[in-house]
């Protein structure tokens, strides 16, 4: 379609020829941040005796040191979308942005640049390396939170939150208390993963298991007693044999049964180890026989606890075989030192050398790594600090199971639930130096359990004896911060913090699903644990950002989308156009980052189109305020008016019904027949399809002539134009913010210091009965989209004029006649009206409710010509058909082929059926015999 309006006039202060993204976003942006529109107000809450429902959403606090990238972008669109649509909705909206210290991975950047000066972290010493940390934070970090903006996103920067601000802090320190009071948080002795370049332990979740292609070793202990018979055992890391105490059986395996309680000899070490009963030992898996290695593994560890065996190190905390007292004199000389995988080929060798490898072959097993530095974690026997997970996994599993808690989309609740009913304890306690030390005192002068004080406070000396105390090492998981993110944002713990009463529970946390367990499931734990109840009532796990082969944008790989280039070259609103048409409920996002003009082109497009209108609008409605929609009496409307005014109900209420029932009520959604919404996608279709397919393609096309004539007719035309375009702009708005505020401030009427960004979102009723003056204008628009078509068939170019007879229907012959120069100017055609089809070659066609038409095509194009490709055509066809037809009455094929491919069969005979029947009636009309 054509938008005329780069040559109609423009008024003095109306919009520039070209959309500038560049010149305009930041420039509104620093006016909304100006005029507070993002700003919640706890007091107008109604749940602190405001007169507004609340809508909360917390962002989820990316990593203090992260730089953006398009996963961030997607995650903050979805957000944003949300939040301004709430906002819109005359909710009181919050949207509370922030970041997380993220203890590992900014520790390991501070130490990477430690490294390029040649110092460690022992070198500095604790405290200046949590200066000097802290110092590298305050100077850099939060870059992520300014590049946002740049995107749009509409949070309340004035509650900017940090997980390791001295208020988040004091919330993680209670929380700790709380729970150590309660008995859910321990101290354990066990086997943890460890990571011997980060030094720390990890959680389970942060131990990721990868598939890997090793080796599964076979060897032979000798029996003590007769070292000429042996029993074997199978492992995939020989290296810690040097720590076996034991070989176990399982107690019902006759196999063994004779050997329980004799020894066996441990090769390379010559050591007699007990032969011992465990119901561990599977007698089904390999030889039924399994070393015991406690300090090394956690199963292992289980067993040698029950049997009371010892635990000697042979592996030390670097990753290196041991030495000294823990090794217990375990690790020859000549390994002592050595790195794990080094030792692997020795041990493997002497055990060659000794005969007592049986075989090694290869094996595809899991093996956990470090989430932070990607090496291979090891399992270590050590003290750390554990939250018992069991009962606070309870309610969090009920929530999802009773619906008060929704999970989007649903394909995720069986992970979360699985997840919840194993749930092992978590290890929070980290041996690294950035994050909130565990607060716990230990006094070397009473006896358990005084001697271990969890305090809110910090401690000098010993409440029980006066003593100097000492404090834990260790710092906690950085998720230990995390899963307190949506309390203590608000203020916990002073429940009587007017955020906290204003906004908790918040309504919907968007987040990817790879942390699903990490952060969202603990946050729910959370909760329930401090707040009695879930922190949101809708979890909407987003999908992925792509590249056109699949794969993951990672830096990495080199292919990812920085954000701000795009913001750059296409505008913020082209990016986020892009991404939200995109995205399905929970789809993956896939983008070209080799071609960024194809990928962005259509979202910078539709501004541009969007701008067009605009100058449309102002060229022909002026700036002056015109009459308000409410002061056109319903008689005074055009057909085109009623037709795009209803047309607008539509859209309003579709739009509403793909974003979702925003509003909960007591944290459930208002079901209703609306359906689950967050689907984005289909809100920005339904919008972009009203703008442009109804919008300026129909309305603005059937209208002109009315704003060029000056009278009444002309001030209705305006009236309605201008509210259709400002209704059209803020349903709109969440999604390309930045064009349709400003071309909003440009409005016709536009009061001062009014902003589209705080404007109520449309309403439309429940239900529109199409009117009878729209449903006459869908007849027009049918009649003209027949007569175009009839030009694009026979390629009739758009400067040829074309005549049509019209055989109306005698209902619609009136109306027909007073819309005859509207029909004429759109469809660029002569009509003439006539009772009975004229005798004529041409191309016929019969529209719904029976009014048909006719276009003589002699003249226009080679009827002879014309005719003879339509019979060739429509021969082709028929014998393809015939083929399609046999291929389908062969019992054969029913049988043998499979359904979908049968479906697929019949679905293109039905659609050929009707290509043919049409083929036919168009000879007939134009040859004259079929
Ligand atoms: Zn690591
Ligand atoms: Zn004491």
């Amino acid at each position: 379609m054509t938008i005329p309006g780069t040559t109609e006039p423009v008024a003095p202060d109306g919009l520039s020829a070209q959309y500038d993204p560049a010149g305009t976003e930041s420039a509104i942006y620093e006016r909304w941040l100006q005029a507070g529109c993002f700003t919640a107000d706890a007091e107008r809450s109604s749940r602190t005796g405001g007169d507004r429902d609340p809508f909360a959403i917390v962002l989820p606090p990316p990593n203090v040191t992260a730089i953006l990238h398009v996963g961030h972008g997607l995650n903050a669109t979805v957000q944003d979308v949300l939040v301004r649509w709430a906002r819109m909705k005359g909710l009181e909206t919050l949207w509370l942005p922030g970041t997380d210290h993220a203890g590992i991975a900014t520790q390991n950047i501070v130490e990477r640049q430690l490294a390029d000066e040649g110092l460690s972290r022992a070198d500095l010493g604790r405290e200046k390396f949590v200066a000097r940390t802290a110092e590298f934070v305050e100077r850099t970090g939060g870059t992520i939170l300014r590049q946002l903006r740049a995107m749009g996103a509409s949070a309340d920067w004035s509650r900017t939150a940090y997980t390791f601000s001295p208020e988040l802090s004091g919330a993680v320190r209670e929380a700790f208390v709380r729970l150590f009071e309660r008995g859910l948080i321990y101290r354990g002795h066990r086997v943890i993963h460890w990571c011997p370049r980060c030094l720390t332990s990890l959680s389970d979740e942060e131990a990721e298991p990868r598939e890997t292609n090793g080796m599964l070793y076979h060897i032979s202990y000798p029996l003590a007693a007769d070292p000429s018979r042996s029993i074997t055992v199978a492992t995939t890391r020989p290296e810690t044999m040097l720590g076996d105490v034991a070989v176990a059986v399982n107690p019902a395996d006759e196999r063994y049964k004779d050997l329980i309680g004799t020894s066996v000899l441990l090769p390379i070490l010559n050591l007699p180890i007990p032969v011992i009963a465990d119901e561990y030992a599977d007698p089904a898996f390999g030889t039924g026989v399994v070393k015991i290695t406690p300090a090394h593994d956690a199963n292992d560890f289980e067993v040698g606890r029950r049997h009371d065996l010892p635990m000697p190190v042979v592996i030390d905390m670097y990753g290196k075989m041991g030495e000294g007292a823990d090794a217990a004199g375990r690790v020859p000389r000549t390994l002592q030192g050595m790195d794990r995988f080094d030792a692997r080929k020795q041990i493997v060798a002497q055990l060659e050398a000794a005969g007592r490898l049986v075989k090694k072959e290869p094996h595809v097993h899991n093996v956990r790594h470090c989430y932070r530095c990607d090496t291979v974690v090891e399992p270590r026997l050590s003290d750390q600090w554990f939250v018992r997970m069991q009962p606070l996994a309870e309610p969090a599993l009920e929530a999802v199971q009773t619906g008060r808690l929704r999970i989007l989309p649903e394909r995720h609740i069986a992970v979360y639930e699985n997840w919840l009913t194993g749930i092992r304890d978590w290890n929070i306690s980290r041996q690294l130096w950035w994050g909130h030390r565990v607060p716990v005192w230990y006094c070397r002068e009473c006896d358990p359990p005084n001697n271990v004080i969890a305090s809110r406070e910090d401690l000098m000396s010993c409440p029980h004896c006066g003593c100097d105390v000492v404090q834990d090492e260790d710092v906690l998981d950085t998720w230990f911060s995390s899963w307190l993110w949506p309390i203590s944002t608000l203020g916990w713990p002073n429940e009587e913090d007017t955020d906290l009463r204003a906004f908790y529970p918040t309504d919907v946390l968007v987040t990817a699903p790879e942390i699903l367990f990490f952060w969202v499931a603990r946050m729910v734990m959370a909760g329930f644990a401090f707040m009695g109840e879930a922190p949101f009532h809708t979890v909407y796990l987003h999908g992925t950002a792509r590249d056109t082969q699949g794969r993951k944008m990672s830096k990495s790989l080199g292919n990812g989308i920085d954000p701000l280039d795009v913001v750059a070259l296409y505008g913020a609103d082209a990016l986020r156009y892009t991404l939200v048409a995109g995205m399905g409920l929970g789809a993956d996002v896939f983008l070209d980052p080799a071609d960024l003009e194809k990928t962005f082109a259509p979202g910078r497009n539709f501004a541009t189109k969007l701008w067009n209108i605009g100058r449309f609008l102002l060229g022909n409605a002026g700036t002056e305020a015109v009459r308000s929609i409410d002061e056109v009496k319903p008689d005074q409307l055009a057909r085109a008016d009623a037709w795009i005014l209803e047309r607008l109900d539509v859209a309003v209420r579709e739009c509403d019904r793909a974003l979702g029932p925003v509003h909960p009520i007591r944290g459930r959604w208002i079901e209703e027949e609306l359906g689950a919404g967050l689907r984005l996608n289909d809100y920005a279709e339904t919008a972009r399809r009203f703008v442009w397919n109804e919008l300026a393609d129909w309305y603005l096309e059937a209208i002109k002539t009315r704003l060029l004539t000056p009278g009444e007719d002309q001030q209705v035309a305006r009236a309605v134009l201008v509210h259709v375009f400002d209704r059209a702009l803020r349903l709109l708005h969440p999604i390309v913010p930045f064009v349709t505020e400003a071309l909003w401030q440009k409005l016709p009427g536009h009061v001062d210091g009014t902003w589209l960004a705080t404007t109520p979102w449309p309403t439309a009723p429940r239900e529109t009965e199409v009117s009878v003056a729209a449903g006459q204008f869908e007849l027009i628009r049918e009649i003209v989209a027949a007569l175009r078509q009839v030009r694009a068939e026979y390629n009739v170019p758009p400067s040829k004029s074309i005549e049509a007879f019209v055989i109306a229907d005698p209902a619609h012959q009136e109306m027909l006649d007073e819309e005859f120069s509207l029909i004429s100017r759109l469809a660029r055609t002569a009509l003439a009206f006539v009772e009975w089809p004229p005798d004529v070659a041409g191309a016929n066609v019969v529209l719904s409710g029976g009014t048909q038409l006719v276009v003589p095509l002699e003249g226009l194009v080679d009827v002879k010509k014309e005719c003879a490709r339509l019979g060739a055509e429509l021969a082709s066809l028929e014998k393809q058909l015939a083929s399609l037809e046999g291929r389908l009455s062969n019992a054969g094929f029913l049988e043998r082929a499979p359904s979908h491919v049968v479906d697929a069969e019949r679905a293109k005979r039905d659609e050929w059926s009707v290509r043919r029947d049409q083929l036919k009636s168009r000879i007939e009309a134009l040859c004259g015999a079929a």
